[in-house]
């Protein structure tokens, strides 16, 4: 009985990717469907039942709360406080004792934060302390935080992998593209990310960049009139004041051939309480603006940050996540696939995967090409194409983003080509001349 189904359905589709496709008639075509919904139903049996495992912010609420509450009571700090960037700022945890009592760190764990952090600084806002659960020493947002013995262990990277100061034609100026450039404006972040590709940049103090090398900068945008697009990074962006990022932006509308402009923060994911009504009111003065953030797992993804996003949202931003793929915490197409999912829910579009770049004491967060281009192969087709973003390779030396694919051309001919779909199966597709 069995084989004669598959003996059907086979002549079946095999009618379908004919000419005589036409000749089938209603029943045909609707057991054709129904055998088509049960395999793809089939298709996504492993990612469901993997997403029960993954920890999601938005379901963790009431676990995240208590922590909260623990945090608050070692600072020393109330529900407004919490609230309050700037306090999140100040009390950013910075000491191991403190981070001991937070994550019940053994002495020898705090001794070796200690040790990574006269090497590496660290710092961590008391709202991403939060997230962390205590109890799993691989928590993926206690991996992206707390610094780490592997770190100090001597790996083939470079402080400056990218070569940004070999592409810097002006102050706070780095330039890779055409048309588009960007500019630095701080050093400071609510939570020093242990994967940093400019860890460089952030030494033992916070400042913002001087204003006369801001000046400079734009400067520098409005002599050269093919630039349309300048994206404002750091650093966090969103650690200048309401006023500084005012003024920038006033700034760079004044330029009439500056097109867009966009601002890197990580503040949804590390201090959404950054988003203020005041930040929110001078953002919506400089359309069009663009934001880009950076998720890397689905823990991060909390109403907090729902909340924040839709703030930007209504103040006419257009908010993108440009995840990095990092080893021990996203390297796996389930649970790239349900951040992906998250940041949707959330209005944030998933815009880029970045491959770790190979930069000193981060070697550890390293993946293969071939993992990241598994990842792809499991989102293209088994998910809305909003929840695929572009996996991207950052050229050495600055020569830019290089986009990386599974084959889906086989081979191109003049008056046909071989395609691969996303489930393996090769068609011919005519070429039009
Ligand atoms: S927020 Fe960005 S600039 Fe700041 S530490 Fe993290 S990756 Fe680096």
């Amino acid at each position: 009985m069995i084989t004669e189904d598959i003996i059907r359905r086979q002549a079946l589709e095999k009618k379908l990717l004919s000419v005589s496709k036409g000749t089938l008639n209603v029943e045909e075509k609707r057991q054709i469907s129904r055998w088509r919904a049960q395999e793809l139903k089939e298709k996504i049996e492993d990612y469901l039942e993997a997403r029960e495992k993954i920890p999601a912010g938005l379901e963790r609420a009431q676990q995240v709360e208590v922590r909260k509450k623990r945090i608050l009571s070692l600072l020393g700090g109330t529900e407004e406080d919490w609230q309050d960037w700037h306090w999140q700022l100040s009390n950013r945890i910075t000491r191991g004792e403190i981070l001991r009592e937070i994550l019940d760190l053994s002495p020898r764990e705090t001794a070796l934060v200690e040790e990574v952090g006269r090497k590496f600084r660290w710092a961590i806002s008391p709202y991403y302390a939060s997230l962390i659960d205590p109890g799993n020493p691989l928590d993926p947002v206690r991996l992206q935080s707390v610094p780490q013995i592997a770190e100090l262990v001597p790996d083939n990277g470079e402080d400056d992998p990218m070569a940004e100061e070999f592409t810097s034609p002006a102050p706070r100026i780095t330039r890779r593209y055409p048309d588009r450039l960007i500019i630095n404006v701080t050093n400071i972040c609510p939570m020093y990310c242990r994967h940093c590709q400019r860890r460089r940049n952030i030494g033992e103090v916070d400042r913002h960049s001087p204003r006369e090398d801001l000046v400079a900068a734009l400067d520098y945008v409005r002599e050269n009139p093919e630039i349309r697009d300048v994206l404002v990074t750091g650093g966090d962006t969103f650690m200048l004041s309401d006023q500084q990022l005012d003024w920038l932006l006033t700034e760079l509308d004044s330029i009439p051939h500056v097109e867009i402009k966009r601002l890197g923060t990580r503040a949804l994911v590390t201090m959404p309480q950054r988003v203020t009504p005041g930040l929110s009111a001078v953002l919506a003065k400089h359309p069009p603006l663009y934001i880009n953030t950076q998720f890397n797992h689905p823990q991060e993804v909390t109403p907090e940050a729902a909340e924040a996003a839709d703030a930007l949202i209504r103040a006419g931003v257009i908010l993108g996540n440009q995840a990095v793929l990092l080893k021990g915490i996203n390297n796996d197409k389930h649970v790239m696939k349900r951040l992906n999912h998250e940041l949707l829910k959330i209005r944030v579009r998933p815009y880029y995967i970045f491959h770790a770049k190979q930069v000193t004491g981060t070697g550890h967060f390293l993946t293969s090409v071939e993992e990241g281009l598994e990842i792809m192969e499991h989102l293209r087709g088994y998910t809305s194409g909003l929840a695929v973003p572009a996996y991207i390779i950052n050229a050495p030396a600055g020569y830019g983003k290089t986009p990386m694919l599974p084959e889906y051309l086989i081979s191109q001919g003049k008056e046909k080509v071989y395609i691969r779909t996303w489930e393996k199966r090769v068609l011919e597709y005519p070429n039009a001349q």
